[in-house]
């Protein structure tokens, strides 16, 4: 049987080659269609869901039990582990293949198990177990230490010597298409001498990719990196919202707190792990050596194209305010879990690990709005006499994310969020 990665490989369902979903992705998402049923596992498809609980109760997988499909969680799939992971996608991609005749020719089947694309509602991937952001780009933290430290102590002492991260919050994680609503807060401009209490004034994004750990590890245990590789089920696109005014206030001493814990939105398909196998690369050189249990020998690191839109309510189409890739991030996925698990921490099936916000070395590469701004300083202009600084009531930001293969993409498709007032 080829692998289910082949460049080769074609669905008999057509798919288009800028479709984030060719037969070479199959992500996974939760999804509930006009049927009336209960929301249910399906994996993407060109303009299509498959839904695998039809398939299933059809007996059309030996080793996962329809009930595993029929959840509206992805988590009971994903604590079966990596291997019925991967047989899992091996399956599934036999039954899409343009020459297995097993589902393309029961028409029976396939009315029951196709469900188009846009006759659907896509639901919360996972339940978020706990959710860790960390700070893993070297020009993201570069650019925000020099704005609010100045360029000599741009970067922390210990940010070369380990993935930073705090604890954010799993009960605020929201699917795509979700509004979110501007955060209160303590503010303190500079120009203040006491603190006031009101609607944030500085609402930005964070342009991030999400691991979705689908594995548990021990408590007092620490990882290899060969171990947290392993726990990866795969990865959604991220948008750390943040109110840069809460945040400055208070974040010193001990970080982020109400700035980020309002919202935090993930697009709804789970590429997994395997699927971005064929871009695996080598992130950038590590200067001081890590220390030896976050060294890594494999490529850990993903070229990735990444894009946020910015539509503001009097546009019809959303304004590219910037073009990155997740393969310059200093510190991988993969040396994040092993860190997280370092000093004995349990990880759980369904947690989430923000990448930090993904700025690249160029200027119009920068992943939130802090940095294209450059704190509030320079305003980027969207259409004529439309102009931002920062968010403002009404306004969509939209994130894409592909990975290019020859002819095909492999895709996230997008995260979404409309803003809405402050109450
Ligand atoms: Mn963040």
């Amino acid at each position: 049987m080829p692998h289910p990665n082949d460049p080769k490989l074609r669905s008999f369902i057509d798919v288009a080659p800028d479709s984030h979903f060719p037969i070479q992705n199959l992500p996974y998402g939760v999804f509930s269609a006009k049927d009336g049923l209960a929301p249910r596992i399906g994996v993407a498809i060109g303009d299509y869901v498959l839904d695998l609980w039809q398939l299933a109760q059809d007996c059309r997988f030996d080793v996962v039990e329809p009930a595993v499909f029929a959840a509206s969680q992805l988590n009971p799939f994903m604590a079966l582990g990596p291997k019925v992971w991967s047989s899992t996608r091996a399956r599934i991609s036999e039954l899409l293949r343009h020459d297995h005749p097993e589902l393309r020719d029961n028409e029976g089947l396939r009315k029951r198990a196709l469900v188009p694309m846009a006759d659907v509602k896509l639901h919360l991937p996972f339940a978020v177990s706990g959710y860790t952001d960390f700070y893993s780009s070297k020009e993201h933290a570069t650019n925000v230490g020099v704005m609010f430290r100045g360029k000599d102590n741009a970067l922390q002492p210990n940010w070369l010597h380990m993935p930073i991260g705090y604890n954010g919050r799993a009960s605020t994680v929201v699917v795509s298409g979700t509004p979110v609503r501007r955060p209160r807060g303590q503010l303190k401009p500079p120009t203040a001498d006491v603190p006031s209490f009101g609607p944030c004034k500085r609402f930005d994004f964070e342009l991030e990719m999400g691991v979705v750990v689908g594995q548990p590890s021990v408590m007092g245990e620490m990882l290899t990196e060969k171990q947290a590789e392993e726990m990866i089920f795969g990865f959604v696109i991220l948008n750390d919202w943040s109110a840069r005014d809460i945040q400055q206030w208070e974040y010193v001493p001990l970080g982020p707190f109400q700035a980020k814990v309002f919202a935090t939105s993930i697009s709804p398909w789970v590429v997994t792990r395997e699927a971005l196998e064929p871009f695996r690369l080598h992130g950038p050189a590590q200067d001081p050596k890590p220390l030896p249990y976050l060294q890594q020998v494999q490529p850990n690191n993903y070229d990735m194209a990444l894009e946020v839109g910015l539509r503001a309510a009097q546009m019809n189409a959303a304004k590219n305010i910037s073009r990155t890739n997740f393969k310059y991030m200093y510190w991988s996925s993969v040396q994040q879990l092993v860190h997280h698990a370092s000093s004995g921490c349990a990880m759980n099936v369904g947690d989430l690990l923000g990448s930090g916000t993904i700025s690249g070395p160029e200027k119009d590469q920068r992943g939130s709005l802090l940095e294209i701004s450059w704190n509030g300083t320079e305003p980027v202009e969207l259409a004529t006499g439309v102009k931002r600084t920062f968010l403002e009531d009404d306004d969509s930001l939209v994130m894409r994310g592909w990975c290019q293969g020859d002819g095909y993409r492999v895709g996230f498709g997008e995260v979404e969020g409309t803003i809405l007032a402050a109450e």
